[in-house]
């Protein structure tokens, strides 16, 4: 069951957020690999990796959002579990937003019965563990003063960035991207942007495999980057592994207006 606080903090407005990083790797491994997830405040994931794993069951309990870049397992793998693991243990179901064609792709080949139960049946359709609400193109979710928006993504699914705004500040991270002109516009309008989360998958010498999986290298990030106006802290997430010390020497060779460092678990922002 929620703590009597939840509605409190439902309530109040927030002017300030907290995001922390519970995975930011492409891939797993070790103590430090985690695929990718960040928590917002206390009740709120964008997206649920393998970093979910950490939380406790505390922590998991008081999730009560989940917003989704898009159906790739490396960033909605935690989801079974979660809902199954804490949704017998509130009161609300938790509530999974996504856009109409990525929930269709969850609905429709990840909580299908066949991989996992249709937790949007259990235990029963009318008081659900786990709830679909659909993203509209940049639309905005305000949660108690926290505004999260999706942004558009270039990716081999449909996929979407998020723009989290506080009320005094702004992050964006971009989710599974290629190059991706109109983030980029739509960025340079947020004047507030104090940090940005931006993929680069792949070395340069693995760019074919970048454009064909709709990703960045560092010399596609250095052009994206090229038409970013503002300047935020630029923090690089979803190295692949066996890939991380040389992708970051040729994110940090070929830098020139932002100095891009790269993001570490456990890491945290607050804006
Ligand atoms: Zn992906
Ligand atoms: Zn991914």
């Amino acid at each position: 069951m929620p703590g009597p606080g939840a509605s409190l903090r439902e309530a109040r407005y927030h002017s300030t957020m907290r995001l922390r990083v519970l995975g930011c790797s492409g891939g797993i491994g070790g103590r430090h690999l985690r695929t990718t997830s960040f928590l917002v405040d206390n009740d709120v994931l964008i997206d649920a990796g393998t970093g979910v794993g950490d939380l406790s069951l505390a922590e998991l309990a008081q999730v009560d959002h989940i917003f989704v870049t898009h159906s790739h397992l490396d960033h909605v793998a935690s989801i079974p579990f979660i809902v199954d693991t804490v949704g017998g243990m509130r009161a609300k179901p938790i509530t999974v937003y996504a856009t109409a064609a990525t929930t269709e792709i969850l609905r429709r080949h990840l909580f299908n019965w066949a991989i996992w139960p249709d937790f949007t049946e259990i235990p029963t359709a009318e008081a659900p563990f786990m709830r679909y609400r659909e993203l509209e193109p940049g639309a905005v979710v305000d949660l108690g003063g926290r505004r999260f928006t999706p942004l558009p993504a270039v990716h081999t699914v449909p996929a979407v960035g998020y723009r989290l705004d506080s009320g005094s500040g702004s992050l964006v991270f971009s989710g599974d991207t290629g190059p991706n002109d109109e983030l980029w516009e739509i960025v340079n309008r947020i004047p507030d942007l104090k940090v940005l989360i931006v993929e680069t998958a792949f070395s340069n010498k693995e760019r074919v495999l970048a454009e064909v999986s709709k990703h960045l290298c560092p010399s596609m990030l250095m052009d994206e980057l090229a038409k970013l106006d503002l300047d935020p802290e630029v923090w690089i997430t979803h190295l692949k592994p066996g890939e991380i010390e040389l992708t970051m020497q040729e994110v940090e060779e070929g830098a020139r207006r932002h100095r891009p460092r790269m993001l570490q678990n456990g890491q945290v922002f607050d804006f």
